[in-house]
């Protein structure tokens, strides 16, 4: 074949002169002029070729017409043509007529539609594609009469819409054969190119045209830069490349990129792109090919943020070589490293302190009065300093070496021990403090002629069963000479002339340390802590008042922690209410989460989604099905790992908590996973998250019926917390939930947050004892740490202006001790926009100075109730305070028109501090003032 000068590139032949068998069979007009004949070509194929040689006559008009050629979807035509011309001047005599051109035409029709006289033999109905002129012409034919010299010549016409054409030859007057005509079109092959594969594309009509094709990535490639195009341009190539596709995680890019290839066995690769698979890490192995990660091998693990590239690791062995020395009641131990670390670099030791008395019976862990230097968990060097021991105490110490993977390891840490026997003790404690228990007696129908109390220094010190007993003829009884820093466990029984009745609830008090008892006595803090058991029935109703003892003689505890012993213990509920328990009060947390919190076998639990992050770990969405019951949405709260034991103790005191409760408006507890890594706590899943985001998301979407509903809710689950003698102390509308109902429920009952050595999350402010959130927080929790369930009714206050505002944020941006300023002031919150009055006043009344002014919970209720039967009580809209919006409500404001300046008003509602800001900002009569808005 002679063709493709286009070889190479993409074309497609329409016709073809040189492929004819037999005649072509052209049109010729005039029959005199071109003419078919047989030839030979270069190669001495035979073809059939036209002719033409009328030199030597005048006016010559000869037409040649292709057949009807097809376009098959062609924009742009391209004819190439062979041919040979004779050179007038070699022709003797020939006529000045002469010609060595030709002219090409084409003819677009929808079917073979031509005859002999149609379309006429002239230009228009034709279109002139050129004047053909031989770049080189010949003088001589040769013996044989074949043509020596061949011309070739390509031109393209364009667009071409019909379903096809006919091209003709116009000869006037030359000497000339037309050898081999073909007809083609331009086309970019499909190809395969930056990983995407783009389908064969005509090229445009005109030979400038650039036309677009989208690729689509090939198998296991994934788009990296959208769109992915390349353009083909009119000569059938390729260019601009856009975008790219990139073999995804598990495949590597193999024959020149044109295939992603899944890794092969013992190879892996982590993310999208162009690198090759790398083979796994050592201990690690792949399971299939495709890998995108390397597993462990048994018994080598990976810790959360260890990279995928990094050899597995295992958990280290025993510490060695463990040198202790004792001193007095303290002890000083020193080790050497582990042989192997693991193949880790983050080791660190653990000590376990176990007592074993003096030497009979089992051991048991260490109390919390032991100290430890500088820490007892995640020690980084190998010594301790331990201190405050019993005397004369037999104890064991655990030296764990632990690493990041030690939580995942089934196994428990490989440890070094050491028995220790400590000696006497240095004359250390001063034996200062005692308590002071009082009761109500039974109400039976003979007064109690005795009341006993049983009082037993716990473990450490004497056994279980060396309890001390205490007869009291009278209902009150005053124990001395405690020792500092340890615990004490209390039952209280009666006695009649019937007989002896039940022993009362346990209750615990710890005494406090040294340290503890100095700061004290300067800052009144709590001397004693206390708690009952759950669930016993009392048969004498003990109400314990705890008294501090120092050298001058006793000195009533007035503390939140005294109230709360009150509470505990208090002899007035009613039959059958459950009081809550403080978890922390148990001598170990881990039996009050035993107690309060279902465990939860882990096979039962689906995680699915991590919806947000909580203050110990992420916080996720799944499923639980436990056996028998059908499977439910859950929220599942983890422990990340690598946590203290002080952190896990924290982490799952909430569960303790909630375990607690049961109320349609406080979040529920389904159980804990304790046994397994990582830690969690089950609770319901509430669809629509916290209150604050969910109003800020559907900002004026409620009517005001619906968000008195939500109000009476979480009044209603606080009325029930409240009754249980549980403070929250964070009631704000971040901790609420919200179900895809609109029930709200209370949540968020951690307490470590309030702890002084809290991350710093900036709405929670360092306070004397703890961190306290500002804004929610009721004057005197702020000023003295009185929390009770009057601040929680405070802080309600601040939920119903949350949500009414659809969580805008209280007090706006003034700082927290503007707020705490204006409070004092008498200054409250205004009512928000299209508040009804009656709604605005009742936050007012959670917002009363005096606590024992504020409503309570069940009021509250009882309010929120009322309105909602009679919702015309909520259409009267609170007025915004004299006209102007004062970024504060004072309900006491004098009408700024009974004064003379500005400044004097400013002065009287004590806003004196803003008086220049005003006069800066031109608010310097009162014509001004009173246009002036919030911002
Ligand atoms: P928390 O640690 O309790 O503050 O939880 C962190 C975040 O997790 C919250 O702000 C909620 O968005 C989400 N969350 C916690 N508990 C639940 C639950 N029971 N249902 C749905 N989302 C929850």
């Amino acid at each position: 074949m002679w063709l493709p000068e286009a070889a190479g590139i993409g074309g497609e032949t329409l016709m073809d002169s040189t492929t004819a068998t037999g005649e072509l069979g052209w049109m010729v007009h005039p029959p005199s002029g071109w003419e078919e004949v047989s030839g030979y070509d270069e190669n001495m194929n035979t073809i059939r070729t036209y002719q033409v040689c009328n030199v030597f006559e005048s006016s010559q008009n000869n037409w040649l017409r292709t057949k009807f050629i097809r376009r098959r979807g062609a924009h742009r035509i391209h004819v190439e043509m062979k041919f040979s011309v004779r050179d007038c001047s070699s022709i003797p005599s020939v006529p000045g007529s002469c010609k060595e051109t030709f002219n090409l035409y084409y003819y677009e029709a929808d079917f073979d539609s031509a005859t002999k006289t149609f379309p006429n033999w002239m230009e228009n109905p034709w279109v002139k594609v050129d004047t053909i002129a031989a770049d080189e012409s010949f003088s001589q034919v040769d013996l044989g009469g074949r043509v020596m010299k061949i011309n070739t010549e390509v031109r393209s016409f364009g667009p071409v819409s019909r379903s096809g054409f006919y091209l003709a030859f116009q000869d006037y007057g030359g000497c000339m054969s037309l050898i081999a005509v073909r007809v083609f079109y331009r086309k970019c092959p499909r190809i395969i190119q930056n990983g995407a594969i783009f389908q064969e594309t005509l090229s445009g009509a005109e030979s400038t045209s650039l036309v677009a094709a989208r690729g689509s990535c090939i198998a296991n490639a994934e788009e990296v830069d959208v769109p992915i195009k390349l353009y083909c341009n009119g000569d059938g190539e390729w260019l601009v490349p856009i975008g790219r596709c990139m073999c995804k995680a598990g495949f590597e890019a193999v024959e020149n990129g044109t295939v992603c290839r899944g890794c092969p066995s013992g190879t892996f690769k982590a993310n999208q792109g162009d690198e090759a698979c790398t083979h796994c890490p050592i201990n690690s192995r792949t399971t299939s090919e495709g890998a995108t990660n390397c597993v462990c091998r048994n018994g080598y693990y990976r810790a959360d943020l260890d990279p995928l590239d990094m050899p597995c690791t295992t958990i280290p062995s025993a510490p060695q070589a463990v040198i202790s020395s004792v001193n007095e009641t303290s002890l000083m131990l020193e080790w050497t490293p582990p042989r192997d670390s693991g193949g880790r670099e983050d080791l660190v030791y653990n000590i376990i302190c176990k007592s074993c008395g003096s030497g009979r019976g089992a051991c048991t862990r260490c109390g919390d009065n032991v100290q430890y230097a500088p820490r007892q968990l995640g020690l980084t060097e190998p010594r301790i300093y331990i201190s405050d021991l019993l005397a004369h105490t037999q104890y064991t110490f655990e030296i764990q070496a632990v690493n990041g993977v030690t939580d995942q390891s089934p196994f428990s840490p490989q440890f070094a021990s050491v028995n220790i026997t400590t000696n006497q003790a240095g004359k250390r404690f001063r034996r200062v403090q005692c308590i002071s228990l009082s009761w109500e007696n039974p109400e039976v129908s003979s007064p109690p002629t005795t009341s006993l109390i049983f009082f037993s220094v716990p473990r450490q010190e004497l056994s279980e069963y060396n309890a001390t007993a205490i007869k009291s003829p009278t209902n009150t009884v005053t124990v001395q000479g405690l020792k500092a820093g340890a615990i004490y466990v209390f039952q209280v029984r009666a006695r009649t002339v019937a007989g002896y009745g039940r022993y009362s609830g346990k209750m615990y008090f710890q005494t406090m340390t040294e340290a503890e008892y100095q700061t004290s006595i300067q800052e009144k803090l709590p001397l004693i802590i206390g708690s009952s058991a759950a669930g016993l029935v009392f048969l004498i109703a003990v109400v314990v008042i705890a008294i501090v003892c120092n050298r001058r003689g006793f000195e009533r505890a007035d503390s939140e922690y005294t109230d709360k012993l009150q509470h505990y213990t208090s002899g007035h509920m009613t039959p059958g209410m459950k009081i809550y328990i403080d978890p922390f009060t148990y001598e170990d947390p881990n039996e009050a989460v035993r107690e309060f919190a279902k465990e939860i076998d882990i096979s039962c639990v689906k995680i699915e989604q991590v919806i947000g992050a909580g203050e110990f770990g992420e916080v996720c969405s799944g499923h639980l099905k436990l056996p028998g019951k059908r499977e439910i949405f859950v929220a599942i709260k983890t422990l990340k790992s690598g946590y203290t034991e002080k952190q896990r103790r924290d982490f799952l005191s909430e569960a303790s908590i909630m375990g607690q409760f049961d109320h349609p408006n406080v979040i529920h507890l389904e159980g804990v996973v304790t046994k397994s890594t990582p830690v969690m706590i089950i609770t319901e899943f509430m669809e629509n998250g916290s209150l604050d985001s969910f109003l800020r998301q559907n900002d004026g979407q409620f009517t005001v019926i619906q968000l008195v509903g939500m109000l009476r809710g979480i009044a209603a689950g606080m009325k029930y917390l409240a009754d249980m003698n549980y403070v929250h102390r964070d009631l704000a509308a971040r901790n609420i939930l919200v179900n895809s109902n609109l029930v709200c429920k209370v949540s968020d009952f951690g307490l470590s947050r309030f702890l002084e050595d809290d991350t710093s999350d900036p709405t929670y402010t360092s306070a004397l004892g703890g961190k306290i959130p500002i804004r929610w927080t009721a004057p005197e929790a702020i000023q003295y740490r009185k929390f009770t369930s009057a601040s929680d009714v405070w802080s309600y206050g601040i939920v119903m202006w949350e949500v009414m505002s659809y969580g805008e944020r209280p007090y706006w941006d003034m700082t927290n001790q503007d707020v705490i300023n204006a409070i004092e002031q008498d200054y409250r919150l205004p009512p928000p926009m299209d508040c009804p009055s009656a709604l605005h006043q009742l936050m007012l009344d959670c917002w009363q100075k005096d606590r024992n002014h504020r409503p309570k919970f069940g009021q509250i209720v009882n309010t929120l109730d009322k309105m909602i039967r009679n919702p015309n009580s909520l259409k009267a809209m609170a007025p915004l305070s004299s006209g102007i919006n004062l970024p504060l409500l004072d309900r006491t404001i004098p009408d700024y028109t009974s004064f003379n300046t500005v400044d004097e008003w400013l002065e009287a509602i004590k806003m004196g501090q803003y008086k220049e800001s005003f006069a800066n900002a031109g608010f310097t009569s009162f014509d001004v003032v009173s246009q002036m808005m919030m911002e």
